[in-house]
C-alpha cells in the first residue's frame, strides 16, 4: 500500500513514513492510492472475526489493509495493548445503546458509543492507538519526538492520556487560559507524568494555534527539537477511526445485505472521512449524516456547493465547543475523491481559491450531485436551544443522558431516518464533560464515571506562560534535556 497527496505531489510513501508526519510537502493531505474493497465473503469472514474474537482483532484485520511495513505479529499486539475492556470499560468497546427516540417508521435510532475511553471523548479511539504506534516506530528508528499542540479541550486531553509515560515522546500541550470546562482542565492538569507538559497561554485558542504554527514553520527549530504534532489530518488517526464503523455496522445488522445510516457529530470532518472510507471500502452504508452546530461550514457545503471558511470574528463560541472551527481541516479529502481524485483541480480549490478569496463553488460543477447521490452524504445544522430539547427529550424517553454534540448528531439524524435502514448516531463524548449545559437542561448534574469522582480537587501541574513564541521555544529548549 502506497499513499499520495491529494495535491498531486509524485512521492509515494508507505504508511510509518506518513505516521510521523502532517501535510504532504506540497501542504496536501494524505490517501490510499486506491481504498481496499471488501467483497460479501470478506465482510462475512470479518463478522465472524468480531463475533468470535472482538474489536482488537477486527481492528487488526482493517488496519492490515493499510499497513504493510509494520510484521503482522507486531501490529496484532499493538491493537491487542490498545482496544482493551480495562481501556474503554467495556467488552464491546464501542457498544450500541437502542433508543425509543422515534424517527420514521422502522428505522431504529442507535447510539454507538464512542466515549468511554480515558479521555470519555471519542478522540480516545485513535490517539491512544497512534500512542502505541509512535511509541513502537520511534524504538525502531531510535528516535525521540516532542509533540506540540494547541487545544481547546478534547484532543489536548485525548493526546496526553495516549502519550503518557511512553518512551520517545514528550507532549507540550498549550491552552487558552480559562477557556476549557472545569472538568477539562482537571483531566489535563491533574496528570503527573514526566513527559507531559502543559502549558496555559495568556490568550485565546487562536493564539495558541499561532504559537505552534510559528515554532512548526521554523524548520531549524523543528529539526533539532524533533517537533511534531498529532492533528486530526494524521493519516493513522483517520485509519483508526475506520474501525468503528465496521464494529458498529457488524452489531446493528445480521447479514451483509442490510445496510445502516450514520450520523456524525462533525467539525473537522475527520471522523464523518473516516465513514467516507469505510463506505468506499464496500461497507453497506446508506447515508452519512453530517452534522454540524452553528458554525455551518460544512452543512453549507452540502446544502448549496460552497464551501466558505469563516473568519475569527464569525466563528461561534457554542455549546458543543469541539465542533466549533472555522475550516474543516480534513474536508480537502473527500473533495479529492468527490472531483474523481483530480488533485490539479484540488489544488486550485485549496491552495489558490481559499487563498485568494476565502471560498470556492462548486454548485454548477456536474460532480457535485454526486456527494449526495453517489457518496451518500446528508447533512444539517443544530442550536443550543436544539441542543437543550433533544438532551431533554432523550433523556424523558430513555433515561439517558447524552452530551451536547452527540445531541447535534441526533438532532439532524432524526428527519433524515428512512424506513427500515437503522440510524446510528456516533456518541462522541459523555455529558460531565460539557456539565454545564447538562445542568441548563435537566437541572441536574450528569454522572461521572467512577474513576473521575473528585479529579478538580487533585494538584494540578501546569505552567502559566505569555503569549509568546519565543517563551514556548525556551520552555521546550529548557525541558528536551
Ligand atoms: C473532536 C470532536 C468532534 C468533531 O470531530 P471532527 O473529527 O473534528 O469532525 C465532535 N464531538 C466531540 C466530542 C469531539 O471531541
Amino acid at each position: 500500500m502506497r499513499y499520495l497527496s491529494t495535491r498531486g505531489h509524485a512521492d509515494r510513501k508507505r504508511f510509518c513514513e506518513i505516521l510521523l508526519e502532517g501535510l504532504a510537502p506540497d501542504g496536501g493531505l494524505y490517501l490510499p492510492e486506491t481504498y481496499p474493497q471488501i467483497s460479501a465473503n470478506h465482510l462475512t469472514q470479518l463478522r465472524e472475526v468480531w463475533k468470535t474474537q472482538g474489536y482488537a482483532a477486527l481492528a487488526f484485520e482493517v488496519l492490515s489493509l493499510y499497513i504493510d511495513d509494520i510484521p503482522p505479529k507486531d501490529l496484532r499486539a499493538l491493537c491487542d495493548k490498545t482496544y482493551t475492556e480495562a481501556v474503554f470499560g467495556t467488552r464491546e468497546i464501542v457498544p450500541l445503546k437502542r433508543l425509543k427516540t422515534k424517527a420514521v417508521a422502522g428505522s431504529q435510532v442507535i447510539l454507538e458509543a464512542l466515549s468511554n475511553g480515558p479521555t470519555l471523548a471519542f478522540k480516545d479511539m485513535a490517539m491512544q492507538l497512534l500512542g502505541h504506534l509512535f511509541e513502537y516506530e520511534l524504538a525502531r528508528r531510535n528516535e525521540e519526538l516532542n509533540i506540540l499542540g494547541a487545544t481547546s479541550g478534547d484532543t489536548g486531553s485525548a493526546a496526553e492520556y495516549a502519550m503518557r509515560g511512553k518512551k520517545g515522546v514528550r507532549v507540550f500541550m498549550t491552552s487558552p487560559q480559562g477557556r476549557m470546562s472545569p472538568f477539562q482542565q482537571a483531566q489535563m492538569f491533574s496528570l503527573m507524568d514526566e513527559n507531559i507538559y502543559n502549558i496555559v497561554i495568556d490568550g485565546v485558542f487562536d493564539d495558541c494555534q499561532d504559537i505552534v504554527k510559528a515554532v512548526s514553520n521554523d524548520l531549524e527549530f523543528k529539526r533539532k527539537y524533533k517537533i511534531g504534532t498529532v492533528n486530526s489530518i494524521n493519516w493513522a488517526r483517520l485509519l483508526a477511526q475506520v474501525v468503528y464503523y465496521f464494529a458498529g455496522y457488524l452489531q446493528a445488522t445480521e447479514n451483509n445485505s442490510q445496510k445502516v445510516s450514520f450520523s456524525v457529530p462533525s467539525g473537522n470532518f475527520g471522523n464523518v472521512c473516516a465513514g467516507h472510507v469505510a463506505r468506499m471500502m464496500g461497507l453497506p452504508i446508506d447515508q452519512l449524516i453530517v452534522a454540524t452546530n452553528e458554525n455551518d461550514v460544512l452543512d453549507e457545503f452540502f446544502r448549496t456547493g460552497v464551501y466558505r471558511v469563516r473568519g475569527t470574528a464569525d466563528t461561534h463560541e457554542t455549546s458543543s465547543p469541539s465542533m466549533d472551527i472555522s475550516k474543516a481541516s480534513n474536508f480537502e479529502r473527500f473533495v479529492f475523491d468527490l472531483l474523481g481524485r483530480d488533485a490539479s483541480q484540488t489544488k486550485n480549490l485549496f491552495h489558490d481559491q481559499l487563498n485568494q478569496k476565502g471560498q470556492f463553488d462548486l454548485g454548477q460543477n456536474p460532480l457535485f450531485e454526486d456527494a449526495k447521490n453517489k457518496f451518500g452524504f446528508a447533512s444539517g445544522r443544530s442550536t443550543h436551544a436544539d441542543r437543550l430539547k433533544t438532551i431533554q427529550d432523550t433523556f424523558a424517553d430513555n433515561q439517558i443522558m447524552i452530551d451536547t454534540h452527540t445531541a447535534d448528531g441526533l438532532k439532524v439524524a432524526v428527519p433524515l431516518a428512512k424506513p427500515g435502514v437503522p440510524l446510528l448516531v456516533l456518541e462522541t463524548a459523555l455529558p460531565i464533560k460539557f456539565a454545564a449545559t447538562l445542568v441548563e437542561a435537566l437541572g441536574r448534574e450528569p454522572d461521572c464515571p467512577a474513576k473521575f469522582i473528585g479529579i478538580e480537587s487533585l494538584p494540578k501541574r501546569v505552567q502559566v506562560l505569555p503569549m509568546s513564541v519565543v517563551a514556548i521555544k525556551d520552555y521546550i529548549v529548557k525541558h528536551c534535556n
